[in-house]
């Protein structure tokens, strides 16, 4: 696996930028975070901060061992979740938190998204759903709960997702993928085929393709 080079936040805002254009945010909600592999310390999103407008000065430095924020600006509201996942997962260098509509409504309905291409299966592998919580509330970082197992896809119910990665590229295709598989598991739904959609060849829910 490589790892593409350059400043972390300017490869975070890439992700934002990209991902605010695939509609998988809206307005100034989601937030991101990076860090160098086994480091202490992340970039994450500022409070308030849009995806489509991120530069270096969108982001705020935060000590991971204490959560200390060591700069002026205020970081994110979901800074817990951030924080927490990191702790449970030392080889998890960037996490995107969006607010992807197809995998929220899917897991609102309590169906399971289908894996169906081998990008699906690559990228995405499993995806957890963690109960609702508001957003901001210590209680809602205990989503990361659920990637202990080494899951990097979890939905927050009826709020959004928490995609996890080695890198922030990596993390980035893999959130791109989830929603691509929710969008073609609510067409096969919408048809009333998703009890006959077929899901990629050789892959098991829960376990990497082989
Ligand atoms: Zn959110």
């Amino acid at each position: 696996m490589t790892h593409a080079g350059g400043d972390l936040r300017d490869r975070l805002a890439r992700v934002g930028h990209d991902v605010a254009g695939a509609g998988l945010v809206v307005a100034s909600g989601g937030n991101l975070s990076a860090r160098e592999p086994g480091g202490d310390e992340c970039w994450v999103t500022a409070t308030g901060t849009w995806f489509d407008r991120l530069d270096r000065e969108s982001f705020v430095r935060v000590r991971l061992r204490d959560g200390a924020v060591l700069d002026r600006a205020s970081p994110t509201s979901e800074l817990a979740l951030h924080l927490a996942t990191y702790r449970v997962r030392p080889d998890v260098n960037a996490i995107v938190h969006l607010h992807p509509q197809t995998v929220v409504l899917l897991a609102a309905l309590g169906e399971r998204i289908r894996l169906v291409t081998t990008d699906h299966a690559h990228y995405v592998r499993r995806v957890a759903v963690a109960p609702f919580h508001p957003p901001g509330t210590p209680e809602l970082a205990t989503a990361a709960d659920a990637v202990a197992d080494g899951t990097d896809c979890v939905v927050l119910a009826h709020h959004g997702v928490s995609v996890l990665g080695e890198t922030v590229e990596w993390a980035h295709r893999r959130a791109r993928n989830l929603e691509e598989a929710a969008r073609l598991t609510y067409r096969a739904l919408a048809l009333g085929r998703l009890d006959t959609l077929p899901e990629c060849p050789g892959f098991t829910p829960g376990h990497p393709l082989v």
